[in-house]
Order: structure tokens, then sequence, then C-alpha cells
């Protein structure tokens, strides 16, 4: 779409200078996320400063009929930030600041632009806790996570972004700004806005800011990495970990395709050529974290690992997340492009899936590696290719959906439907439930202007 020439006037006028980028060179960067293969151009980018200002935006949207795209630092992996149908990219670079950390009501106040990573930090600096975690967490935004619901490496003890939303205050594609929830642990007044904006993708109104749940800091972390000489006992492991009486902060699982990747990517032999890894993390008192690594580390050599390390240190345990946050990278070294999704089951059928997947693998001849956050049962399966392979690749992804869903899980744990689960959304939703959810849709969005084109196909 090409947006109105008298729209731009207006736009810079509304935004004030530095609002609007409308040089070429300029709106290349947000063309993309992270989804391998998919790209378009906006015609504008804005970058507002206040909830006044994203609505006056919308209401210009209203007006003219152009789509506006909420974008946080595009590391969304199913196209969620890509303008596919043009228009305009709102993106949160300017409102960034961390307002408030209320230390006594362990509650912090931010704008959508904030790095994930550095509220962690300052929450840190005051003994406080931020748990959501996603692997991206220093370069995504609060605004994404709230939106994706993002999940990550301690879901499995934690819980993921939604478990931590108190508040938000939205601007709804019509232009209206409304406040959702509020500074309370408890409440249930009338219907629960925030958390149908959770997770909405940026579909149903724009976040201008978050009232965020905090925790103590734990006292202690003990962190493990044990190696088996194959994917099922590794995925055994795991399920006699997630069973088990220690509910441990984070549980991970790295297949060999995706060892191999990050020790060519680090130049480091990390694992003697073993061919699983688990990853697992436990927190409380010191007093309990020591006896209850100890106790996971003989569940892992009981079911078969053939080593187990403790990490002594701060540097150790930063020394093994470094290798597993390196794996997203490290695996475009093996091929050029991958197919990734994100399946979850329940985490009893870890070893059921991993089965599945390797068989799916073998009979169409593809490498899909497989790592992620098995604890909760959320299984990173990433199909490996040449352009040549993508016939087979696609076959592929819809066999592994269907294993999904006959074991009770879901298509996507984390990294939301976008463009690139939308084929397959009614697959697990049922035509009904994807009604309602279109009926919300337009509620909300009559004139279908805020993040066109996600969630759900065009045609349907
Ligand atoms: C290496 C790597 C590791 C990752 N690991 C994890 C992981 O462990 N767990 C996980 O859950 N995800 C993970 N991700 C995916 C991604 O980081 C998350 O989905 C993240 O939440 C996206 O945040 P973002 O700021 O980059 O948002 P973007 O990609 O810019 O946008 C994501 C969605 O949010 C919407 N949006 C953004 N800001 C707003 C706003 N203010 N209001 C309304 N809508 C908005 C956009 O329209 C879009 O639909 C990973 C990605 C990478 C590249």
């Amino acid at each position: 779409m090409t947006l109105p020439a008298a729209l731009r006037p207006l736009l810079e006028t509304t935004l004030g200078p530095g609002g609007v980028i409308a040089v070429p060179a300029a709106l290349e960067p947000y063309e993309r996320d992270e989804t391998p293969g998919l790209a378009a151009a906006p015609d504008l980018v804005v970058l507002p400063r206040t909830a006044a200002e994203v609505a006056a935006v919308l209401r210009l949207a209203t007006e003219h009929r152009f789509p506006v795209v909420p974008r946080g630092a595009g590391t969304g992996m199913s196209g969620g930030s890509v303008p596919v149908r043009g228009g305009l990219v709102l993106s949160f670079e300017r409102m960034n600041r961390i307002l408030e950390i209320d230390e006594p009501n362990r509650m912090a106040v931010v704008e959508p632009g904030v790095i994930t990573g550095d509220l962690q930090a300052e929450v840190a600096s005051r003994g406080l806790f931020y748990p959501p975690d996603p692997a991206s967490h220093q370069f995504c935004t609060l605004g994404g996570n709230i939106a994706e619901c993002a999940g990550g490496l301690r879901a499995v003890k934690y819980g993921v972004t939604r478990d931590y939303v108190l508040g938000l205050e939205v601007v709804l594609p019509t232009g209206e700004i409304i406040e959702t929830g509020s500074r309370t642990l408890k409440n249930v007044a009338g219907y629960d806005l925030t958390r149908l904006i959770v997770g909405s993708e940026g579909t149903l109104g724009v976040v201008t800011r978050i009232i965020l749940r905090l925790l103590p800091q734990p006292e202690s972390v003990r962190t493990l990495q044990a190696l088996f000489s194959d994917i099922r006992t590794a995925a055994r492991a795991v399920s006699r970990i997630a069973s088990g009486r220690i509910l441990p902060r984070a549980l991970e699982l790295i297949d060999s395709g995706a060892i191999r990747a990050v020790e060519s990517f680090l130049k480091q032999d990390v694992s003697g050529g073993a061919g699983a890894m688990i990853i697992t993390e436990v927190d409380g008192p010191a007093t309990a974290t020591s006896g209850e690594i100890e106790t996971l580390a003989e569940v892992c050599r009981e079911a078969g690992a053939v080593s187990v390390k403790l990490a002594r240190d701060k540097d150790e345990q930063d020394r093994i997340w470094k290798f597993r946050r390196s794996i997203s990278p490290a695996l475009y070294t093996i091929k050029p492009r991958k197919i990734n999704e994100d399946i979850v089951v329940p985490p009893a059928r870890v070893p059921d899936i991993i089965a599945e997947v390797q068989e799916i693998a073998k009979r169409h001849g593809l490498l899909i590696v497989c790592f992620g956050h098995a604890g909760d049962g959320n299984i990173h399966t990433n199909i490996m290719l040449e352009e040549s392979e993508r016939p087979r690749a696609e076959l592929a992804v819809q066999e592994i959906f269907a294993a999904v869903l006959r074991m009770q899980g879901s298509i996507s744990g984390e990294h939301g439907i976008g463009t690139s689960k939308a084929a397959y959304l009614r697959l697990e939703v049922g035509a009904q439930a994807l009604e309602a959810m279109k009926r919300i849709k337009l509620a909300l969005d009559p004139n279908n202007i805020l993040n066109p084109g996600k969630i759900f196909l065009s045609a349907e």
C-alpha cells in the first residue's frame, strides 16, 4: 500500500522532530523480524513518545484506512512485526524508560520499548527478580514480550510473561486509551482485558505502559550440564526430572545437531562428541540448592548420562548458558535456511515427540535439529534446509503438527502465530473457536487496521 502523500506532514506535526522515518534506506531495517524468508517494506516508520501520539496515529489510520504495525526489537519468529500489507510501522525506540520500580510492592512500571534484559538487571541491582527470560532477553523488548506472551528458559518454574503482567495502558485501534488491571495482585473487576491483550500479537491494541509483578531475587542459583550418548536417553532424563519432587527453574534439552553447530560456531569442543545435552538449574536458599543440584545430577546419572558437570561459580554458569544461547545463530553454520517451529507437548510426552520428529526427519531425508525448554515440553524443531528441500520440509511440518496435536500439545508454545503459522491455527483451535477469535478482533478493530494479515489467513 502507498500512503497518501498528504499524511506525511500530518504525521510529522503529530510526532515532532525525529518522529517519522521516510528515507527508503532507513526504512530497510523495519522490513523483517527473525522469521526466515519473510520481508515487506513499510511506507513510513513512526516513533511515538506518548500514548497520546499513538492514539493520534491510530485515529489517522482509522480515518484513512491504512495498516499500523507495532514493533519492538524485531526479534519475533512468526512475522508479527513485519508490515506484510505495508502502511506504518509504529516503533517504540523512543518509549524505552523504566518509569518506576516500586520496591515495597514489588512492581515495575515500564514503557514498551524497554529491553527485557535491562529491566532484569535494574531490578536485580535492588534484590528483585523479573523471571520471564526469553533467550533473546538482551535484545527483545517488554512490549514485544507482552504481545507474544514470551516464555523462555525459566518458564518451567516461574511461568511465562502473562503471569507477571498486572496491568496495561493500551491504545485501541480506534484511538481510545484504556487502562486494564491495577497495581494489585488480585483483581476480578470485569473481563480480564489484560490477559486478552497479552499474547494478542499486536492485533487488538497497542501497549503503551506496563505494570509488572516482581519477585525477591533467589539467594542462590546452581547449574548443571549433563551429556548423553543419544537424544532419546536425554529426553527420558528430562521427563524423570520434570516429574520429580524438585522443580528446576530451567531444564533445557539440546540434540547432537545443535551441539555440533555451537561447537563449530564457538570453536570449542565442549561435549567430546556427545549425542545430547541437558542443562538444568535450581534456585532458592543456598542450604536447599546444593542438595537439590546433587539430586538432579544423580537422576541424570541413573538415566544414563555419560558425564555430569556442576558449575562451580558464576563464570562456569555463564559459560554453560552462553553455549545454550548460541544455538540460534550457530544453526546457520549447518545450512543456509531453516524452518523453525516451537511446538509444545505435555512434559511427560517429550520423549515421544522427540522420537516422532526423528522418524519424520528420517522419512523425508531431512536434518531436523531439536533443542529448547524441554522441562515445560516446549521443543524448538528447526528443519535445516537448502531451498530445493522446502516442499519436503513443509510436509514434515504438517506431520510434526499432527503429532503434537495427537499428544494434546500446541503448535506454538511462545513464538506466536503471526503469518508463519496462520494456516495451521484452525487445526488446533477448531472452526468455532477461530470464529470467536475473529469476532473479538472485529469488535476491537472494526476497520482491520492494526497488524492486518496476522494470526488469521487473509482468505478466512
Ligand atoms: C535468538 C532468539 C531467541 C529467542 N528466544 C525466545 C525464547 O526463549 N522465548 C520466547 O518466547 N521467544 C523467544 N524468541 C522470540 C522473540 O524474541 C520474542 O517473541 C519476543 O517477545 C519479541 O520481542 P520484540 O521486542 O523483538 O518484538 P517484535 O518482534 O518487534 O514484535 C513481536 C510482536 O509484538 C508486537 N508488538 C511489539 N510491541 C508492541 C506493543 N507495544 N504493543 C502491541 N504489540 C506490540 C508486534 O506487532 C509483533 O506482533 C527468540 C528470538 C530470537 C531471535
